[in-house]
């Protein structure tokens, strides 16, 4: 609370007094944390690789590049977390555009059937290295306004975690219910879109906080599957710039389920 004391008089002096003007900078306060929080959390996470990189090159020039096995499987780590900065950077940016709320939605109506046919396509061969089952449902007769890009980004996001949070032999699926919403108006129509997995599950005190930036429930396995801890935080982003809701039902070792809602037109 930040308190402000103006002394009031008149010449006249037929009246004075004090103007107190209180501030709530709560809000303010927060977001300020939030912001060096984030801050420092960056820099961590892109200390780590780059950490790695500077680690395995001066072993290998101070005499491991003779060895060519061990040459070789360093350089692959430092090729592996090349690529993770690089995603890393595109991550931050990524997230960083979507909340200053720099970049415009273009909705056209997209036919939900073979979209969502061609985002499965994308994950065919990551599923396959797993032997994970991908299944969908959903109805033929369903086109929803959206920004197909993003659109596709938050089903990529949700498929692929549910395949990296699944072990060998489950499954993944999606499936679309159109909901009407109550009244003859489509305005008030929502789609529903419900991923599924058979994965590992999410412990309960962690779901409410698995939406934040950076965080995972387990570190080293976030990180083997090549996470960068953002993927959730844009998706809710996304979902929220379609105005829609997304939330997760999840029992450990049963599995996940991500639940989005989002207006069937805008
Ligand atoms: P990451 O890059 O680590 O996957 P996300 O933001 O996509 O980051 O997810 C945050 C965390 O939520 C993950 O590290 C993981 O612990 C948990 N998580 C996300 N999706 C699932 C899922 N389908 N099953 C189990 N845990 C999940």
């Amino acid at each position: 609370l930040e308190i402000n004391l103006n002394p009031i008089s008149e010449v006249s002096a037929k009246w004075s007094g004090l103007l107190i003007v209180l501030h709530d900078i709560t809000a303010v306060r927060r977001l300020e944390r939030m912001r060096s929080e984030f801050v420092a959390n960056v820099s961590h996470e892109l200390k780590t690789p780059i950490a790695a990189v500077k680690g395995f090159a001066e072993t290998l020039l101070a005499g491991a590049l003779d060895d060519k096995e061990t040459a070789r499987s360093f350089l692959q780590i430092i090729f592996d977390e090349s690529e993770r900065l690089n995603r890393l950077i595109g991550d931050i940016l990524e997230l960083s555009k979507i909340e200053s709320k720099r970049i415009p939605l273009h909705f056209s109506p997209v036919h939900l059937q073979s979209f969502i046919g061609n985002c499965l396509n994308v994950l065919r061969s990551q599923a396959m290295s797993k032997e994970i089952e991908l299944q969908m449902s959903v109805p033929e007769d369903i086109y929803m306004e959206a920004d197909e890009d993003r659109l596709r980004q938050i089903l990529i996001n949700l498929l692929s975690n549910g395949i990296n949070y699944t072990p060998e032999g489950g499954k993944v699926s999606i499936r679309v219910e159109h909901m009407t919403g109550g009244s003859d108006a489509v305005e008030s129509d929502k789609v529903r879109f419900t991923i599924t997995d058979t994965g590992i599950g999410i412990p309960k005190k962690d779901i409410p906080r698995i939406f934040e930036r950076f965080y995972r429930v387990d570190k080293a396995r976030s990180r083997s599957s090549g996470g960068t801890g953002l993927g959730l935080s844009i998706v809710k982003h996304l979902v929220e710039l379609h105005k829609g809701t997304i939330r997760v039902e999840s029992e450990v070792g049963v599995g996940s389920k991500f639940i989005i809602e989002m207006p069937l037109i805008h």
